[in-house]
């Protein structure tokens, strides 16, 4: 007997009948001796749609009332399951944020949970009710409800496990696991049985977009180890592995991966644009200059790339910001022009960021030698790179992105057979 979370997202519970399928699922958890809590996202596109109506109420709206109106989408599923599982049977009760009760910080619309009382909740569920809580949402310190952010459920989740101390928090989805890469650009790709915390953080901060990257820092930092798996299996009789295992992909510590490889994954992102400034004077503070407004500004930077100057009075410096900034951070540049000091701007958007991730790259050597010489002979620039520990990047042009992917991912052996 164990504690479980299980989160469905809002494909998972898109109508009547696919919140049946869900309500089979946790049956099924429930049935075997567990005790259940379910975390549920609103129905997909319903989110949206109560976005769109705030934004059509008015352009500029306060975002406590928006929070009133999007947090809607996930009461809605959370009653309706609570309704399907009762009418089959199985004991439930739904937990809006505030009811639990999740307290968030201030900020609505992006509210960050500050913690999570699971008393009420866990007495719940000792007793045989299964909890149905409302993602997405909680309470603020103004007694008012918060959202997370976009894709919040997937957090909601994770913390919601670390709260109730659940052995695992299994994360329904579309897909069946996480993937080497993104099977749509490279068929071969094979899924994965386990991937680090640390990896599976820089696979989503990088492009995957199985899980929030926010869901994912949660369970590194609270240890929840956390199960990705499709929703569409038979919920009566789910597809196991070959020792008798639920079939998807494990996020864990990685000892407790045994078999460890060097590279386990490919990830690419296009939301990235590059801007290049030219001729800035090779000095000591031009760096500060650029940066701190666009830090003042909001604005995110990634890679960045400083020549070494010829002349020893100017020199370029190319950096890359999320492409949805792109046109603020020139205009930051722009207005700081006399405290810089540069000749031009030049910027592109047509670029994609691909990475190579792998823990074992910690211990091995040339594992950058081998993605730079795989795109080379494939004719592919590199416009910037950056490294980590565990990852490389590489920012080429847009259209090479497919190819780019693909090479990688066989040069490092991760095509499936
Ligand atoms: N319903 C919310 C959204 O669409 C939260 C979620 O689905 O994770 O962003
Ligand atoms: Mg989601």
């Amino acid at each position: 007997m164990a504690r479980l979370v299980m989160k469905f997202g809002g494909t998972s519970v898109a109508d009547l009948d696919r919140i049946r399928n869900v309500a089979a699922h946790v049956k099924r958890e429930v049935d075997a001796g567990h005790q259940v809590a379910v975390v549920v996202s609103a129905m997909s596109g319903k989110t949206n749609e109560l976005v769109a109506f705030c934004r059509g109420a008015a352009l500029l709206h306060d975002a406590r009332e928006y929070d009133a109106v999007v947090a809607s989408g996930e009461q809605v599923t959370s009653g309706l399951l609570a309704i399907t599982l009762q009418a089959m049977g199985v004991d439930a009760r739904s937990w809006q944020g505030w009811q639990v009760p999740i307290v968030t910080d201030q900020a609505h619309g992006a509210a960050r949970i500050a913690s999570i009382d699971g008393t009420r909740v866990i007495q719940q569920m000792e007793e045989g009710r299964v909890a149905v809580i409302a993602g997405f949402q909680g309470i603020a310190p103004d007694g008012r409800i918060s959202t997370l952010g976009r894709g919040g459920s997937d957090t909601s989740a994770v913390a919601i496990a670390a709260a109730l101390k659940a052995e695992r928090c299994d994360i329904y989805t579309d897909v069946d696991g996480v993937y080497t890469t993104d099977p749509r650009v490279v068929p071969k790709a094979r899924r994965l049985d386990k991937v680090s915390f640390e990896e599976m953080l820089e696979m989503a901060s990088l492009g995957s977009k199985v899980l929030q990257v926010r869901s994912v820092e949660l369970a590194m930092v609270h240890r929840v180890r956390t199960f990705v798996r499709s929703s569409f299996e038979d919920p009566a009789n789910p597809k196991t592995m070959p020792n008798g295992d639920p079939f998807g992909t494990l996020i864990c510590d990685e000892d407790e991966i045994v078999e460890q490889q060097v590279v386990t994954g490919i990830a690419y992102s296009k939301d990235e644009a590059q801007i290049s400034i030219r001729r800035v004077a090779d000095k000591p503070g031009v760096a500060a200059a650029v940066f701190v407004p666009l830090a003042a500004a909001n604005i995110n930077v990634d890679m960045i790339v400083q020549n070494v100057s010829s002349d020893g009075k100017e020199t370029d410096i190319t950096f890359t910001v999320p492409a949805v900034d792109y046109e603020r951070a020139v205009s930051v540049l722009e207005s700081n022009l006399e405290g810089i000091g540069y000749q031009a701007i030049e910027g592109a958007k047509d670029v994609c960021k691909v990475s190579v991730i792998g823990i074992g790259m910690r211990s091995h050597a040339g594992v950058a030698a081998d993605a730079f010489q795989a795109l080379a002979s494939k004719g592919i620039n590199i416009r910037a790179i950056t490294t980590s520990e565990i990852k490389i990047s590489v920012l080429i042009d847009a259209a090479y992105t497919e190819l780019a992917v693909r090479t990688l991912h066989s040069v490092y052996g991760l095509d499936k057979a």
